[in-house]
């Protein structure tokens, strides 16, 4: 008998947080994974927390389905890639038309898309879903970037905006547009998220290699600044792990990791992506590069050897010029990741709404801050237009680009690595600059083409002089 509101494949970390929290929320799910013994996990812990009333433990997958009420909504929480067409394929002949795949994994936005065509016309809805806030955000509320079938959308959006994080008493969930317009946006999301990161971490180079900070110092600074205009879940969570110590060792848990970082993917295809519409995303990109550097350790070791320490020394800064400069930094960065989205949205025809995916962004997910709701209510007002010129925030970068200006140049002289930071703002000074320079690479490429063509076709000298009538 199909009791179930809806249904969940894939119980490992997200997936079994994400069922739980449907099931707190007084829906009743099935679910259903792969290897059995996760099932039985989940409906341990499921007891443990007095759910399991609204939990339907299926391990055959025809009986899963059939427990999920029609039209059917089939959240899928598996690991991204080959798994999610697998899954497809297994689901296909047990699904009925007017059904739903929901796939709630970091999927590539074109691979979503793929999937949203093949299985358009089979009659089965495909909703390519973005999930943020990691394990904790799945289970107490996630923001959640919805994309795909907008039909049966309508289908799962009782439950979807129920379980995702509030604002002020608003859902953190929308439909956001076709296809593979749900995971692009979560992938943008993720690469703003690489550049707050990366720029956080800069911030903290300098104070613990120029006056030599222990990470306790650096952790009340972060403390205090996430009570001003960089208040946001990730200057808060800084602030909580430069405090940490290890229990064995009483040392501060963050000198004890490798400083070495590694990336999941979605990182990349928001630079590649930018790149690829010819939108500038600088500060993505840089933050890509770092963490590419600094997984080279045995390089870098290499070339210290060679060219010798930092020269020791102060960065001649204040604390104040860093938050102002971290807070530019970070307008510069989204600023860039909505221009990219602006851009996706264009070429799509997904026609994107700026104002609400700030909004959804204002809780629940990793990049969650005051910042963003201040962001919301400029692209209402303004539309779509590049950040960098809605009147609120030429405020707040008149105020604060000299602090990055005087940062970007104290680390540059300070030998201190900046490499998001100091994008960030050549972004801004190229974005702001009426006359560029782009008039001489114009004028040298039409030289190099006439050169060619003198040395290539020897019969026709006179193309060398074409370049002098360039302009
Ligand atoms: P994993 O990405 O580790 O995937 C594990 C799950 O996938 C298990 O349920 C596993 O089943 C299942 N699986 C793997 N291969 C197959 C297959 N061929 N057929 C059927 N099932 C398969 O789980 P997570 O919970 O970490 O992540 C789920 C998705 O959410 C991923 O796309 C991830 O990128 C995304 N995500 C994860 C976040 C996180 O913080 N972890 C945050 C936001 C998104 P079995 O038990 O049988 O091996």
């Amino acid at each position: 008998m199909s009791t179930a509101d809806i249904g969940l494949i894939g119980l490992a970390v997200m997936g079994s947080n994400l069922a739980l929290n449907i099931a707190e929320k007084g829906y009743t799910i099935a679910v259903h994974n792969r290897s059995p013994w996760r099932i039985d996990e989940f409906v341990a812990e499921a007891k443990a927390e007095g759910l399991d009333g609204k939990t339907v433990p299926k391990y055959d997958p025809a009986e899963f389905v059939q427990a999920v009420k029609a039209p059917r909504s089939i959240i899928i929480m598996v690991k991204a890639g080959k798994p999610v067409d697998e899954m497809i394929e297994q689901l296909l002949p047990l699904l009925e038309k007017g059904d739903a795949i929901i796939e709630c994994g970091n999927s590539l936005f074109t691979d979503t898309q793929r999937r949203f065509d093949y299985l358009t016309p089979k009659g089965i809805g495909y909703l390519g879903v973005g999930v943020s806030g990691g394990e904790e955000g799945a289970r107490h509320g996630p923001s959640i970037m919805v994309g795909g079938s907008k039909e049966q959308w309508h289908n799962a959006e009782a439950v979807l905006t129920t379980i995702a994080a509030k604002f002020n008493g608003e859902s953190c969930c929308a439909y956001l547009g076709e296809g593979g317009a749900g995971h692009f946006v979560k992938t943008i999301h993720n690469g703003i998220e690489y550049g707050d990161m990366q720029m956080i971490a800069e911030v903290y180079g300098v104070m613990r290699d120029g006056p030599g900070m222990s990470p306790g110092e650096c952790a009340d600074v972060f403390k205090e600044w996430n009570k001003g205009p960089l208040n946001s879940y990730l200057i808060e969570i800084t602030g909580h792990v430069l405090a940490a110590v290890d229990g064995d060792t009483g040392k501060p848990l963050v000198e004890l990791i490798l400083d070495k970082a590694g990336q999941k993917g979605t990182g990349v295809w928001s630079a590649i992506a930018a790149q690829q519409m010819g939108v500038p995303a600088t500060a993505i990109e840089g933050a890509v590069a770092a963490r590419s550097i600094s997984s080279r350790k045995e390089e870098r070791v290499a070339a210290e050897a060679i060219y010798g320490k930092r020269s020791a020394g102060k960065a001649d800064v204040t604390l104040a010029d860093l938050e102002k400069a971290l807070l530019a930094g970070k307008i510069v960065s989204y600023a860039q990741g909505f221009a990219v989205i602006a851009k996706a949205s264009e070429e799509n025809g997904w026609n994107l709404p700026l104002a609400t995916i700030a909004k959804i962004w204002r809780a629940g997910c990793i990049i969650r801050s005051r910042f963003l709701d201040q962001m919301s209510a400029a692209y209402e007002k303004g539309g779509n237009v590049n950040l960098l010129v809605v009147p609120n925030f030429v405020t707040l970068m008149k105020d604060a680009h000299p602090s990055l200006r005087k940062v970007v140049a104290a680390a540059a002289v300070g030998e201190f690595p900046m490499i998001c930071l100091s994008a960030a703002l050549s972004y801004f000074d190229s974005y702001r600059q009426a006359r560029g320079t782009a008039n001489l690479i114009r004028w040298s490429a039409r030289f190099l083409w006439c050169a060619w063509l003198r040395d290539c076709r020897p019969w026709d000298r006179s193309a060398r002089y074409v370049a002098f009538d360039a302009g």
